[in-house]
């Protein structure tokens, strides 16, 4: 699936799917590269930013996280075979020229997709933004935009296991209902139905929000700064509706930082996979032991890559969206 030019919200045509006859999959004497097969591609926001260079190199393969078996390897830690997580391409086969930067996939017993998600860089988003930039402790009131998505789910049961009340905003009622039936949430409530957020916030959180786990920003972030207790944390991850807008919209009451001595941040997970080992550690005890739970949206083929990916951000994915190339 290659890039091309992009303007304006995201949309299919700024796709392409291109049929190539040929692969090559052999490697120069001397190169320390290696050759994968992608099985499983994470579709995510970020695949958004290709829209920056699009004028400079329109027409490219668009680059992303997913899971991939190696198939040729001239690299020494790396084996026909064995399968990795990292940044490969929206295509079926990619040369990783720096496969330093592929992790190798530590539980294999557990879903091979579950890597493009929450063993993923998504759940080490939610690991590094509510662990160490949030800093919770027991008992505080949490809340969550996006609640339901790849990132959402997981930042909400961690707060769950730390022993927090959390809340979760999502788009619709079968959302919503994911929300407290299978995740845990203590509450949520469809953003899309409310008049009023502010008014939506106080309903949800009589006593003030601790933590913000800031996913879309606009006009959620304005009403968030209006229910912040003193001292509160905002983890500035991720600001969804302002991707598509050509203007971004206004903040009015960034005041309430000052006046409630907040706490916001933001972080790009790809500064923390040095703890990467740690977090897949983790989740994957929790996953096992039934403690974390997961669902993902499961779309087949390249072929499906644009609608996938489009459907981002129209909230159209049910848990993390993902594309499926080969099962092995
Ligand atoms: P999700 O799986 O949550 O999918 C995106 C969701 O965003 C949609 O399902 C939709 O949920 C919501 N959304 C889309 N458009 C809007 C809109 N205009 N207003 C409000 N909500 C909208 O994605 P991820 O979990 O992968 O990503 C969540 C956030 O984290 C994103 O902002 C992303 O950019 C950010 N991120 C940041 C990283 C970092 O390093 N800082 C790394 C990875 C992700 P709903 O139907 O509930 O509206």
């Amino acid at each position: 699936v290659q890039k091309c030019y992009l303007s304006g919200p995201v949309k299919e045509s700024d796709l392409e799917v291109v049929v190539s006859d040929t692969v090559q999959l052999a490697l120069p004497p001397g190169s320390t590269a290696v050759i994968v097969k992608n099985l499983y591609i994470s579709i995510d926001p970020w695949n958004f930013s290709m829209k920056k260079d699009a004028s400079t190199s329109p027409l490219s393969v668009i680059t992303g996280y997913g899971v991939a078996k190696v198939v040729v390897s001239r690299y020494k830690d790396f084996r026909a075979g064995d399968l990795v997580l990292g940044i490969t391409g929206w295509e079926e086969y990619s040369l990783i020229s720096d496969p330093n930067s592929l992790i190798k996939i530590n539980y294999p017993d557990l879903p091979l997709s579950y890597y493009t998600g929450i063993l993923g860089m998504p759940g080490m988003t939610a690991y590094i933004g509510f662990y160490e930039i949030c800093a919770p402790k027991k008992g505080e009131f949490v809340f969550v935009s996006a609640a339901s998505g790849a990132v959402g789910q997981l930042v909400g049961q961690f707060a769950k296991l730390t022993g927090c009340y959390v809340v979760g905003s999502a788009s619709s009622a079968e959302k919503v209902n994911l929300l407290k039936e299978k995740f845990g949430f203590d509450d949520a409530f469809n953003y899309k139905k409310e008049q009023d957020l502010n008014a939506a916030l106080k309903r949800c959180f009589p006593e003030g929000i601790d933590i913000y786990f800031e996913n879309v920003g606009g006009a959620m972030l304005d009403a968030v700064l209006l229910n912040m207790r003193h001292s509160g944390r905002i983890a500035a991850c991720g600001m969804i509706s302002q991707y598509n807008l050509e203007k971004h919209e206004g903040v009015h009451n960034l005041l309430n930082i000052i006046t409630r001595k907040l706490r916001m941040e933001g972080f790009f997970v790809s500064d923390h996979f040095s703890k990467y080992r740690k977090f897949e550690e983790m989740v994957a005890r929790h996953l096992k032991s039934g403690k974390i739970t997961y669902v993902e949206d499961i779309a087949e083929g390249l072929e499906s890559a644009p609608t996938a990916f489009v459907g981002l951000f129209k909230g159209k994915n049910v848990g993390k969206q993902l594309v499926v190339i080969a099962r092995e």
